[in-house]
């Protein structure tokens, strides 16, 4: 069975006896490469890689794959906030255990999620994504009434514009670097070049000048919400969250609320506007061109946005 590994030099497709994983048995059949499994690689970690992963089950109905497993047993496993638990760090897939870029995957069956009608699996490894911006413009408290600035215009960043939208935002601006990344924008529902001040800020481009362009657009009251990744000491010019009170809010992952799980919500968006999809994967590789499909996820010039590999 072929799977992709993070090594020294790069991913390699690799054989392994047994599919990665525990739990029921999934064909992949998509696998996506997110920015966080180029960090894997940079921070040395050489596991199977791949979290962002759909495929067919073993009775023939396709699912998606909750990437955060949690314990399933503390106090915030039990209350759907298995994003926190606190063995979080010892189950991160493609991180610190095998992930399912690979020809086979087992998966707890409670972490496998049935596509609603309308998803394709090919397009269905974007649901675990787009769960992470969901999360984090709910736990912003996203309405209707929101404005909401997005920082950033790579999939997460596109991702949050689709789901603030979805989550009844009308005003939905987008700061994009690259002028692909703004005509994706644009075509999901936002304007370019925000303007005034924000209830939401979205920071997803994971830079400390993004998080200091947030600091400058957020409202009196409003939330900063980041989905880019900082470790360690992070800076921030304290004026502006000082006279407007402002919050500045991590986000990680995803989980379930009173009316169900959010990537069940993300997979209901995009059954719902296929375009998400159409506009956010831009290249599609067989499993044994994973190394070239890495090397354009790696280039931002490259015009990428999602790139899936399809084993
Ligand atoms: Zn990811
Ligand atoms: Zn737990």
């Amino acid at each position: 069975m072929k799977a992709v590994r993070a090594t020294d030099d790069g991913v390699k497709v690799i054989d392994l006896d047994e599919p990665p994983g525990y739990g029921e048995l999934l064909r992949v059949v998509s696998a996506s490469i997110c920015s966080s499994d180029l960090l894997y690689q940079r921070l040395g970690l050489r596991r199977v890689v791949g979290h962002e992963l759909a495929g067919i089950r073993e009775d023939g109905t396709a699912a998606v794959v909750e990437a955060l497993f949690g314990c399933m047993e503390c106090d915030l496993c039990l209350a759907g906030h298995y994003n926190l638990c606190p063995t979080h760090r010892t189950r991160s897939l493609g991180a610190t255990a095998d992930g399912g870029m690979a020809e086979q995957f087992r998966a707890p069956a409670a972490h496998l999620i049935p596509l609603p009608p309308g998803l394709d699996v090919r397009d269905a490894c974007l649901v675990e994504p787009a769960s992470v911006s969901w999360h984090a413009l709910r736990l912003a408290g996203t309405g209707p009434d929101t404005r909401v600035a997005v920082i950033g215009a790579g999939a997460l960043g596109l991702l949050a514009v689709a789901g603030a939208r979805r989550q009844g935002a009308t005003d939905v601006a987008l700061e994009a670097r690259h002028p692909h990344q703004a005509e994706a924008g644009e075509r999901l529902g936002a304007h370019l070049k925000p303007e005034g001040l924000y209830d939401v800020v979205v920071e997803a481009a994971g830079s400390p000048s993004a998080l200091a362009r947030a600091a400058e657009l957020v409202a009196p009251r409003g939330t900063i919400v980041t989905v880019g990744v900082y470790l360690g000491l992070v800076e921030l010019d304290w004026k502006y969250l000082f006279h407007r009170e402002a919050k500045v809010m991590p986000s990680i992952g995803y989980g379930r609320h009173a009316g169900g799980r959010e990537m069940e919500d993300a997979a209901a968006m995009l059954a719902e506007n296929p375009d998400i999809a159409r506009t956010l994967i831009t290249h599609r590789f067989p499993l044994a061109d994973a190394a070239e499909a890495f090397r354009v996820a790696a280039d931002r010039q490259a015009g990428a946005l999602r790139v899936v590999v399809e084993p």
